[in-house]
């Protein structure tokens, strides 16, 4: 395998709770990735759909389709083009987005790439447009144009390659131009994994980790992972470190609530700062709503902070709401933190209970 690039989104910014890949992550994820398909845990049906594409292509002993696989970070892309590679036997080549900026950046990448080889190319929403361009032709017709020179002496030597299978990666499908997003042959869409999937991918760590730990303890931890497998793997080494230096080794449910509290990640997943939002929300201001300038300043950090890093959790836990109006805490931000909204606040409007059957 070759890595032209340190892949990944932007640094992790020290949270536990990151989905971003940090230092230590790159480090030891490499030991922690699934090999094969039969390996790799939930997902279901982006595992079916890319089994069977992979399948045909070997039974026609063709390179496989290019693939596109989109998601939020830390679901598993990477692992997938890893074992997209390794279901066709093939060598897989790393790159990225951001470090292809010149169409012959791309150029050098593709017309060193050997027969049926991936490219496995992380966030492609963030490459060049001229380099963009360049792909087209090579995905679709395995040639691309090198432009010679400059101005109106430039001449275009066509260059053919050989067939590859481009796996791109995005957690932005919509920002992908359609003619990019239609050349490949196959999207599988990640989605967030469920509690259950998380204790699998948990107690398959410990296992490679030589950690012990017992399913209500993997349970605890997938409880506070926010649906990604790289949250679970980190959390559960965190919990090691604890256990190894506090107790006999061993990882119950007690002993991993109580590392992850040391580590300031709540039972929900929540964080410090995700926390001191919500906090601020309620306390300050009633629970809203109230503008993301106000917020950001009561809360001491930068606007983008809490925009982009704290809030796209707390929405898809459907603790925040953003309106027109400004931010809203919703009543499961109430009850998460112990705390009584006022009458007549967003936040008291409560469900009517159902009727006893
Ligand atoms: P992405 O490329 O989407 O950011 P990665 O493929 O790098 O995510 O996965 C992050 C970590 O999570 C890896 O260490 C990998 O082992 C683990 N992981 C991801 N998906 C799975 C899965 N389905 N089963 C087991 N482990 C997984």
């Amino acid at each position: 395998m070759t890595w032209d690039a340190p892949h990944g989104e932007e640094p992790a910014d020290g949270r536990l709770v990151a989905a971003a890949a940090d230092i230590e992550d790159a480090a030891v994820e490499a030991a922690l990735r699934p090999k094969d398909l039969a390996e790799f845990i939930g997902q279901e049906r982006v595992r079916e759909q890319l089994d069977l594409v992979l399948r045909a292509a070997r039974g026609r002993r063709a390179t496989a389709d290019h693939v596109l696989l989109s998601g939020a970070p830390g679901l598993g892309k990477t692992t997938l083009a890893m074992i997209v590679a390794a279901e066709m036997g093939a060598p897989i080549r790393v790159t990225s987005g951001p470090a292809i900026q010149h169409a012959g950046d791309l150029a050098a990448i593709l017309s060193s790439l050997q027969e049926g080889e991936v490219l496995f190319l992380d966030e492609i929403h963030r490459m060049s447009r001229p380099a963009e361009e360049m792909l087209y032709m090579a995905m679709e017709d395995f040639r691309v144009d090198v432009i010679v020179g400059k101005g109106p002496g430039a001449t275009a030597i066509p260059l053919e390659l050989p067939p590859f299978t481009l796996v791109g990666a995005t957690t932005r499908a919509g920002l992908l131009p359609p003619p990019l997003r239609d050349r490949f042959g196959f999207t599988g869409h990640m989605e967030f994994y469920a509690p259950r999937e998380l204790e699998r991918v948990i107690h398959r760590s410990a296992g490679l980790l030589d950690v012990t730990i017992d399913p209500a303890g993997a349970a605890e931890i997938a409880g506070r992972s926010r649906g990604t497998p790289r949250i679970a793997n980190r959390l559960l080494r965190r919990v090691r470190d604890y256990a190894q230096v506090k107790a006999d080794g061993e990882v119950t449910k007690e002993l991993a609530a109580r590392a992850l509290e040391v580590y300031e990640v709540d039972g929900r997943g929540l964080d410090r700062l995700d926390r001191a939002v919500l906090l601020a929300l309620l306390k300050l201001f009633g629970g809203g709503p109230v503008g993301l300038s106000t917020l950001s300043v009561a809360v001491g950090e930068e606007r983008e902070t809490v925009e982009e890093v704290a809030e796209p959790f707390l929405v898809r836990e459907g603790l925040l709401a953003r309106t027109p109006r400004g931010r809203i805490a919703t009543p499961a931000a109430w009850a998460h933190l112990g705390l009584v909204p006022p009458q007549g606040s967003p936040g008291s409007v409560r469900q009517t209970p159902l009727p006893d059957m």
